[in-house]
């Protein structure tokens, strides 16, 4: 049963001329299938509306082919053939009594036109975003009527696709109205630029013309951001509150955020729950229509606090829907445990920036519910249930545990420590990352209102034990350790004088509470986070730290999850001395020997001790062990015995919660060929 106190949060919101039946939004969020995908995203929008969701929206949707994102997979509308892939989403969203969304969008200079090889177009002539070695020219007085009527039409198919709600973008530094706004992007001297009055003009002209076209049936949306953290050349809060006050009532919906993406979804370590309320605040002040924002909101108290407040009218959600599509669901059921909470570590992201399907860490259904008809909720129970044993309790072993406990498995997780998480709990005690206890703490939760699955700590398990325990099924999830060598990716060899020296360090010992004083240097040859939580967490014990790293940049995957701007600035800010370009050729207990990548010469650098970021090995020798003594399987009950996460395979949490995810999803169940999921195929000539 609903609390009372979340009553608040179910009712509901008139749009323009349609209504949200309450006041959970999800906002527009990328995920790397897109049009490319039309039945696998219509499926992962459809468990949105299932789960509760009010409104469903889409990723950003072309126009027109001179607002091709190629390679970056998004919705399209460039004509009328485009509208059945998305008149899919709209039908299964409207099944469960949801509203469908579009943002519409024409990205002008951050547009790339790499497929459809059209110009590209901005406010004034300028380079292409993304480093693509070409230019947008500045648009005349034609192009902007031309885009005005793409703009129009694309609307027209929206609501001919079944669309509820119709955005007008002006967000993310990514679309013409917002390149406008943008002194940087706009120094035009006609009835377009200069003044603020003429760079409203064309925002102003397009939510006047998308309400013109489909005002009467669709709800006319505004996602605007207030404010880049640019200074001057940037949309700022001063000059974003004269904007709203200037088409307050213009759009049905104001949708408000912070730009660009990076400042929109900040990772976890860098923005808590509900940080962008100093930016948006201002709005439902201005204004009396309704207000959606984000937040990364999970917490039902947090988000009554917004309505109640008067920040928000609509809570607006990208990542907790990701992470829990039935998140409404679970505020209205009165199940508020059963929330599964995003980490924010933007593992999501890191699908739509590598033209991958979309992932979660924490919802390893994600992008699987139609290629595999994996439900974030539901899952099939054993055809013949039986004793597994589950060896570890990280984030592989939790998720095979409580998943096969759902599917009615009798479940026993043996943990060798003293308490559960593995690499959850032990990363969650570094700088920053306290959120990722919300692996364990959901499956955790889960687990314990099991009846059928087990828990015993401190119990670390030998290859006899295994046997001895006699499970039917035996799955492995023991994790990995950090290399102490200084292999990697760019050292192809342990590097010499690592091995069994004292003085080189993993992150396994800082984790462990082993942590060196001095100066210290700090090898980065992984190029994920964990380098620069390792600097942060040294820096916090009074170290000086010198960050080397063989890349030309430091931490580069880390773009991928939005977390690179903000580790450089974090770095920066702490001082700490970055030395790229470098490998290592040695290290003699006082002095570091570095290789420049590209010039031929070396570097000394004295220091105290090495923390050495490189690479992991599995901890998969019970596994080997076991497999030595496949020919006392029978004798013990054992059918199966496998080795899956980190102890496979050394990667992210995600890889390691979507390995235990799909363990118990296959247990017992027919293989159906080499591949495991259903595929797209686009028949030759259509
Ligand atoms: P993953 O990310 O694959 O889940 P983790 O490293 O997070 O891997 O977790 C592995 C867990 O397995 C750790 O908590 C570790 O203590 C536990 N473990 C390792 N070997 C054994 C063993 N022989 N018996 C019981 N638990 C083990
Ligand atoms: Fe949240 Fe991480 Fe899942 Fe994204 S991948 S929704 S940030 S838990």
């Amino acid at each position: 049963m609903r609390d009372p106190r979340y009553d608040i949060l179910f009712t509901p919101v008139q749009i323009g001329p349609v209504t949200a039946k309450n006041r959970f939004f999800q906002v527009p969020h990328c995920n790397g299938m897109g049009h490319a995908m039309p039945l696998a995203h219509a499926a992962m929008r459809e468990v949105k509306a299932e789960g509760g969701w009010a409104v469903v929206s889409t990723e950003e949707c072309e126009i027109h082919p001179s607002s091709d994102l190629t390679p970056y997979v998004e919705a399209r509308l460039w004509d009328d053939r485009d509208i059945p892939a998305l008149a899919l989403m709209c039908d299964k969203v409207h099944a469960h009594g949801a509203l469908a969304a579009v943002e519409l969008s024409h990205n002008g200079p951050t547009a790339s036109n790499l497929y459809s090889r059209e110009v590209l177009i901005g406010p004034s002539h300028q380079p292409s975003k993304y480093g693509y070695p070409s230019q947008a020219r500045a648009m005349s007085l034609k192009d902007i009527a031309e885009y005005r009527r793409w703009h129009r039409e694309a609307a027209v198919r929206a609501m001919r696709a079944g669309m509820d709600i119709v955005y007008v973008y002006a967000a993310h530094d990514l679309s013409l109205p917002m390149h406008f706004l943008q002194r940087r992007r706009n120094q035009r001297t006609d009835a377009y630029g200069g003044s603020l009055e003429n760079r409203v003009r064309l925002l102003r002209e397009v939510l006047e013309d998308t309400r013109d076209a489909i005002g009467h049936r669709c709800g006319v949306a505004l996602r605007f951001a207030t404010e880049e953290l640019l200074g001057g050349g940037g949309v700022e809060l001063n000059e974003a509150k004269d904007i709203v006050a200037m088409l307050a009532e213009l759009p049905d919906l104001w949708d408000v955020n912070v730009a660009a993406w990076y400042n929109d979804s900040v990772p976890s370590r860098f923005a808590a729950e509900g940080a962008q309320e100093p930016f948006v605040a201002f709005v439902k002040q201005v204004t009396s229509k309704p207000v959606v924002g984000v937040g990364r909101f999970t917490s039902p108290d947090t988000m009554v606090s917004q309505i109640k407040r008067g920040v928000l009218d609509l809570i607006g959600a990208a990542r907790p829907s990701i992470a829990d599509p039935f998140l409404p669901a679970k505020v209205e059921q009165g199940r508020i445990d059963d929330i599964r909470e995003c980490i924010g570590c933007n593992i999501c992201v890191s699908g739509d920036m590598t033209i991958s399907p979309i992932r979660c860490t924490q919802n390893p259904t994600m992008g699987e519910e139609w290629r595999k008809d994996w439900h974030p909720e539901r899952i099939a129970p054993a055809s013949k249930p039986g004793r597994v044993l589950v060896v570890g309790g990280g984030p592989a072993g939790l998720e095979a545990a409580r998943a096969l406990g759902q599917r009615g498995y009798e479940v026993s997780l043996a943990e060798a420590r003293k308490e559960l998480g593995g690499r959850v709990t032990r990363e969650a005690r570094l700088p920053g990352l306290a959120e990722w206890a919300r692996v364990r703490d959901w499956r955790l939760g889960q687990i314990h209102k099991l009846t059928n699955v087990s828990v015993y700590l401190d119990s670390a398990l030998t290859a006899q034990d295994v046997l001895d325990f006699g499970a039917e099924h035996v799955v492995l999830a023991t994790g990995c350790h950090w290399r102490r060598d200084g292999y990697g990716r760019s050292h192809g060899a342990p590097i010499p004088g690592f091995v069994d020296n004292p003085k080189v360090y993993t992150l396994d010992d800082l984790m462990d509470g082993r942590i060196p004083a001095g100066r210290i240097a700090v090898l980065d040859d992984d190029g994920f986070y964990y380098a620069s939580i390792a600097a942060e967490q040294l820096h916090a014990h009074g170290c000086e730290v010198v960050y080397v790293t063989p890349e030309d940049t430091l931490a580069p995957w880390s773009q991928n999850t939005l977390d690179y701007r903000h580790i450089r600035k974090r770095l920066a800010k702490l001082g700490i001395e970055v030395i790229v370009s470098h490998t290592v050729t040695g290290y003699d207990g006082e002095i570091l020997t570095l290789e420049h990548a590209w010039e031929d010469r070396q570097q000394p650098l004295a220091v105290d001790a090495v923390l050495t970021v490189t690479a992991r090995l599995p901890n998969d020798a019970l596994y080997q062990q076991l497999l030595e003594r496949e020919a006392d399987w029978a004798d013990a009950g054992t059918h199966s015995v496998r080795n899956i996460g980190d102890s496979d395979a050394p990667g992210l949490i995600a890889h390691a919660v979507y390995a235990g995810h799909r363990y118990a999803r296959e247990l017992g169940e027919p293989v159906t060929g080499e591949v495991a999921f259903k595929r797209h195929f686009h028949a030759a000539g259509t």
